[in-house]
């Protein structure tokens, strides 16, 4: 292994942590967990970060991730992975069998199909409702307008366990309305779990509550195109 490449993720793991920590509301606020963006990274940066004790990832496609982490599931028995990216129907077998927890759920197909995959697989996997807070046509997620009613459905028609809410601000927007829209809708639906916050704004989303942020590039470095 590369060493001088294993030190330096590792001590951006640190320093992402640390920062983490620094923002938090106040001093007794749980720690938010850091899950680590490992999509289109390379090999020798999974390694690192495993090698440093990171054990919590996030991707964003299906099939990238059962080629990233099937094998090294076996080997790391505490690992743990977030679906954090559009996931189709034709694909929520695999991902109910690979991930830990879905955080995109966002129409009434996907929600009922992840339920009725979780039944059949005996998976209860914790998933997120993702709320497209700017309300753009290209992003996935529930607007946010439907969000209460759609939280509803994905509980009680589906059963699922909706263990917060999740979004992904518009790139060219402060983010900090967005983060105070989530955490208002989650608050409303008594829901403790914020996934908010990526490289360039984690902090920020710390600092309005979040409970997990996505971390890619701030981790690894610039990911392959
Ligand atoms: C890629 C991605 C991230 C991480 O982005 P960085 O800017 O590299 O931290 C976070 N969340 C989602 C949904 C992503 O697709």
């Amino acid at each position: 292994m590369d060493t001088e490449l294993s030190a330096t993720i590792a001590d951006n793991i640190r320093t992402v942590a640390s920062r983490i920590a620094a923002a938090r509301p106040s001093d007794g606020w749980q720690m938010p967990a850091l899950v680590a963006v490992s999509k289109r990274q390379p090999d020798d940066r999974i390694e690192a970060a495993l090698a440093a004790g990171h054990r919590l990832f996030g991707e964003n496609r299906v099939q990238e991730a059962q080629a990233r982490w099937t094998e090294r599931r076996a080997s790391h028995y505490d690992l743990r992975l977030h679906l954090i990216g559009p996931l189709q129907t034709n694909k929520a077998a695999d991902a109910v069998a690979l991930f830990d927890v879905i955080e995109v759920v966002d129409r009434p197909r996907l929600a009922r199909i992840l339920a009725q995959e979780m039944i059949r697989q005996d998976r209860h996997l914790p998933c997120y409702v993702q709320v497209n807070t700017g309300e753009e046509p290209q992003k996935s997620g529930v607007m946010p307008g439907e969000a209460d009613d759609f939280i509803t459905f994905c509980r009680e028609d589906c059963g699922l366990d909706i263990a917060g809410l999740m979004c992904i601000p518009p790139a060219d927007e402060e983010p900090a309305m967005h983060f105070a829209l989530l955490r208002t809708i989650a608050g409303r639906n008594a829901l403790a779990g914020l996934s908010m916050g990526m490289s360039g704004d984690y902090e920020e989303a710390v600092g309005f509550g979040a409970t997990s942020v996505r971390v890619g590039s701030a981790i690894f470095g610039a990911r392959d195109a």
